[in-house]
């Protein structure tokens, strides 16, 4: 049985380590199936996901749909404004063919201009409301990168969840964020548990992650055998050792704090650049030795760093604030 905890004052219990929808985008609808189904089997019963995340939703809807009661469903759209958020719910329950999802959120909060146009008359959160009213979704969050936007977001008490990057690398939702949300007893959720699949000691960053105070983590997947693997962490939970920590924390500071998480929303690219694949390449090649191999394969592909004009547009976009145009340019040089 896997442990569950209490989603804050939504009072779903919710196990400790859930579904991250995003990388659902990766696979085919075919491959989709066993993946979702396995998460059930396995016990998981919190499903996120996002409007934004192409076909995730699409998937879920057509694989899960005959077991809509095995688990709470969680999605989140990035409009502002009350009626684009108001079809996007709707857009959300015909996707995932159900007549109700558990918790909508109010996705990635960037900007100052983000959370005031939410909170405005005809806003986002408008929208929500009225749709809680009317029985179509059961709990409001919100999710971003920031946390002083997410600080300020749950103080309005608008919210029921806040969901947030959190793991070994990045730790500041722990200063003031975490210890707020509990206080005003608003459920934890993290993202990114494993930095986007950066981190490669998964036992040890779960566990790291469930010795905290958090509702649960929802670990991207999309391979059965992801599951089992994040899974054996929560089954056989222990408090990491110091010799287990000291590991841990020796790998946290070899990513450093600004690596590419993979979420894709720099893209697309102006001329057409795969970019959080060639920063994984680039990765394998200066961290993990694949001297011989990358360049082989990188050779293949279709729009190479050196095609980048520096345009800037995906950084706009980045919500993790990363120097894309800087990082081209030394890739260009070591890659081509
Ligand atoms: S700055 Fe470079 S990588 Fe970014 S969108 Fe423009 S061309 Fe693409
Ligand atoms: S560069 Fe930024 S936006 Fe693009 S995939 Fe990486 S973390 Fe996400």
């Amino acid at each position: 049985m896997m442990k569950k905890r209490v989603l804050g004052k939504t009072g779903l219990e919710v196990t400790e380590i859930s579904f991250g929808g995003l990388p659902m985008q990766r696979c085919t609808m075919e491959e989709a199936g066993p993946v979702l189904k396995a998460a059930l089997d396995a016990g998981i019963n919190f499903i996120d996901t996002a409007r934004a995340y192409t076909d995730s939703e699409e998937k879920i809807g057509r694989h899960l749909a005959g077991r809509r009661q095995e688990f709470y469903l969680a999605s989140k759209s990035m409009a502002r404004d009350r009626d684009k958020m108001a079809k996007d719910v709707d857009l959300s329950l015909e996707m995932m063919r159900t007549n109700y999802i558990d918790l909508y959120q109010i996705h990635n909060i960037k900007k100052r201009e983000d959370l005031d146009a939410v909170l405005a008359p005809g806003g986002a959160l408008e929208a929500l409301k009225e749709a809680k009213a009317a029985g179509k979704i059961g709990h409001i969050g919100i999710t971003g990168h920031s946390i002083s936007l997410l600080v300020e977001g749950i103080r309005t008490g608008e919210f029921s969840t806040v969901q947030v990057p959190f793991n070994c690398i990045e730790t500041q939702a722990l200063e003031e964020l975490f210890p707020l949300a509990k206080e005003m007893n608003i459920g934890r959720i993290v993202m990114k548990p494993l930095g986007g699949g950066q981190i490669q000691n998964i036992d040890l960053a779960l566990r790291y992650i469930l010795e905290h105070d958090i509702s649960t983590a929802i670990p991207g997947m999309d391979q059965v055998e992801q599951i089992e693997q994040n899974l054996a962490a929560a089954k056989q939970f222990r408090p990491l050792t110091d010799q287990e920590r000291e590991i841990l924390m020796q790998e946290a500071k070899a990513i450093g704090p600004n690596f590419c998480r993979r979420c894709g929303y720099c893209m697309p690219c102006a001329v057409g650049i795969d970019i959080p694949q060639t920063f994984i390449f680039h990765l394998q090649y200066t961290r993990y030795g694949m001297k011989d191999a990358i360049p082989r394969r990188y050779a293949e592909f279709p729009v190479k760093a050196s095609a980048c004009i520096e345009c800037g547009v995906c950084e706009e976009r980045c919500p993790y604030n990363l120097p894309i145009r800087e990082r081209m340019k030394v890739i260009a040089r070591d890659l081509g």
